[in-house]
Parts: C-alpha cells; structure tokens; sequence
C-alpha cells in the first residue's frame, strides 16, 4: 500500500482502486495507519474541496513531525475540549464547513502556541487546537479581521505604553493625516 502511494505520488487515487491494491476489506484502516501513524501526507476530501469522498491523493514525501503522531488520545481530547473544538486561529468548528473553503469540511490538528524551534515544550499548556487550513498557513487574515467596536474597546482598556505602541503606528501609517488632525486639534 506504502509503495502504491508512493509510485502514484499526486495522482488521486479512488477507494476501489486501493481496495485492490491492498486485497483486503481493512484498505481504509490501512490508509488511515500510514497517515496518522506514519505521517504520510495523504490527503483526503476532507483536506481538500476538490476531492470526492474515497479519493485520496499522496502529495509529497513529506513525512510529518513525530509529534502530532505521539500525541497521546488524552493530551488531544483535553486540548480539543479546552479550546471548545475550534481553531484557535480562525475560529472554524469542527466537522463545519471551512468558512475559507466551503467544500471542505473542518479538521482540527494539535499545533504549538510557542513553536518548539522558540523553546516551546510539548506540555499541554503549550498546545492548541488549529485547523488544517491555518496549519497549511493558507487561512487568510481576512477573515479574523475584528470589529473595528471590539478593537477601540481592547484599546482602550489596554495599557498606556501599549496604547502608545497603537499610535505610533497608526501615525506612520497615515503621516499626512495624522499631521493634519494635530492642526486641527490646535485650532480647538
Ligand atoms: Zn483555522
């Protein structure tokens, strides 16, 4: 089954083709082991809109940290439920529609808040819940784009050095206007 994938690297490979290849009726177990196991970036309609149900594609040789695949159930269900089943950089729910990608629908992975090339260990503490898309990085900021109400509040209950911070970027980003408000503020 590994050397099927293998030599059929990006191709999109259906259920009974694989029911063939494996000669048994535990092929889906099979695929499930060398990608959860063995950490064989097989992706699924799940992964990706494009795919029909039973189509798996092998993207590349690309074998995923050890990490995900040690990760004990208990450690997982805990960060999941902690993190109320949500991506926690997007937002998304689990098993809903991705509001990045309709066609596909959300799977939730365990990743680092402090990633462990900055020192971050692999306790509990450290870990949340992050969907496929934003793992992949393809999630668009847009979408987390908060509400300009919910931001003046956090601003505005933010520290002073903080809120200086805000202004002097929000100055160099708009230099001409800042400085014409300045004036205007002069006149009052
Ligand atoms: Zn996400």
């Amino acid at each position: 089954m590994r050397e099927f994938f293998i030599a059929n690297i990006g191709k999109t490979l259906d259920s009974e083709t694989l029911r063939e290849v494996a000669g048994t009726s535990e092929w889906a177990r099979r695929v499930r082991e060398l990608r959860n196991e063995e950490g064989m970036n097989i992706v699924t309609h799940n992964d990706r809109s494009d795919l029909k149900m039973g189509e798996y594609i092998l993207l590349d040789l690309k074998i995923k940290p050890a990490f995900e695949r040690d990760i004990s159930k208990e450690t997982r269900a805990l960060v999941l439920d902690r993190n109320g089943f949500t991506c926690q950089m997007c937002g998304a729910a689990a098993g809903e529609p991705h509001p990045y990608d309709q066609g596909r629908k959300t799977r939730l992975h365990i990743g680092h808040i402090i990633d462990k090339s900055m020192g971050g260990t692999d306790d509990p503490s450290n870990l949340r819940a992050i969907c496929s898309v934003c793992n992949e990085g393809a999630s668009n900021l847009t979408l987390n784009r908060p509400q300009a109400i919910k931001l003046v509040a956090q601003i505005r209950r933010a520290p002073t050095t903080d809120q200086l911070d805000v202004m002097k970027w929000v100055v160099q980003k708009f230099p001409k206007l800042a400085e014409k408000m300045l004036k205007e503020l002069d006149k009052e």
